[in-house]
């Protein structure tokens, strides 16, 4: 949602999960104006873009252009993190480019990445907007284009309480509890060793509740990091005129303007729930700052 609320800046745009952009081509699935992906007119101008480049004139559309890393999991390793995310958590430019000879996977990241880059500067000539907002929310898929661009990239790591995403997860998987929790620690994991490798000012530290009970504040230093000034009380959780691919469910919900704070965990959870998430995800939840 806080992607949906930067947009409605001037100077912002934001395209959803970029990863997803290839897979939405593949099944032609609508993007968020309602129509088909195939039929928007905003990803067709894109489209029409990212062929003007010199280095895409033989590519065959969007469809063809990779946007997700692949991970290269097993079925049976899916909750562990594979040697492609391992490796670009780690690495810097020159490992990148040097293993890249050698490992197909790392050769295949850093495609990916290029054509995230490239589509994400179509975006902002179509729209204008100097700004664009990508919630792809890997921390592998971040760390590919930083290694690319880090002059052009920045990243907002927006964390909730544990227990609220173990809960959620709970509602649209069929995940258990532990395993909703260890893979919520996974994730902040590989997002706080990531961060080792990357300068503290080209990450922002958000709490979504934070933000929620707090947005005065929270706003303006949000648009100060990205380096845009002004509107911070004008900003709206954007309903129409945007062009998202993935994300939440919510964002067809056009009655929702803020974003609200939704702590219905607290009464969905059982005590069994707690003890899980008590014994597996705890110290993840204090170290991002949720002491209760
Ligand atoms: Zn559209």
């Amino acid at each position: 949602m806080l992607d949906l609320l930067l947009s409605s800046h001037t100077e912002i745009e934001s395209v959803g999960e970029l990863r997803h952009l290839q897979e939405y081509y593949t099944n032609n699935e609508s993007c968020m104006c309602g129509r088909p992906i195939t039929e928007c007119h905003f990803w067709s101008s894109v489209e029409g873009e990212v062929s003007r480049d010199s280095q895409f004139v033989k590519h065959n559309g969007l469809k063809s252009l990779q946007t997700k890393i692949r991970k290269g999991k097993h079925r049976m390793h899916q909750y562990l993190p594979s040697f492609i995310e391992i490796f670009l958590i780690f690495a810097s430019k020159k490992m990148a480019t040097k293993w890249g000879k050698y490992f197909p996977a790392v050769r295949d990241a850093m495609v990916t990445a290029e054509n995230c880059i490239h589509i994400c500067e179509a975006v902002s000539r179509v729209s204008g907007c100097p700004y664009i907002v990508d919630s792809s929310k890997w921390a592998e898929q971040f760390k590919a284009v930083y290694l690319l661009r880090p002059d052009l990239i920045k990243v907002i790591y927006l964390v909730r309480d544990g227990r609220g995403v173990a809960c959620s997860q709970l509602r649209r998987s069929t995940l258990d509890m532990k395993k909703a929790t260890l893979f919520w620690v996974l994730n902040n994991v590989k997002i706080m060793l990531m961060k080792l490798t990357v300068p503290n000012e080209k990450v922002l530290f958000v709490r979504y509740e934070d933000l929620c009970r707090n947005r005065r504040f929270e706003i303006p230093r949000i648009l100060r990091f990205i380096g845009v000034m002004g509107q911070a009380d004008d900003l709206r959780v954007r309903k129409v005129g945007g062009h998202n691919v993935g994300g939440s469910p919510h964002r067809f919900d056009r009655r929702q303007e803020e974003i609200i704070l939704d702590e219905g965990w607290k009464e969905r959870l059982s005590k069994a729930d707690l003890a899980v998430f008590q014994r597996f995800g705890a110290s993840v939840n204090r170290w991002l700052g949720y002491v209760e």
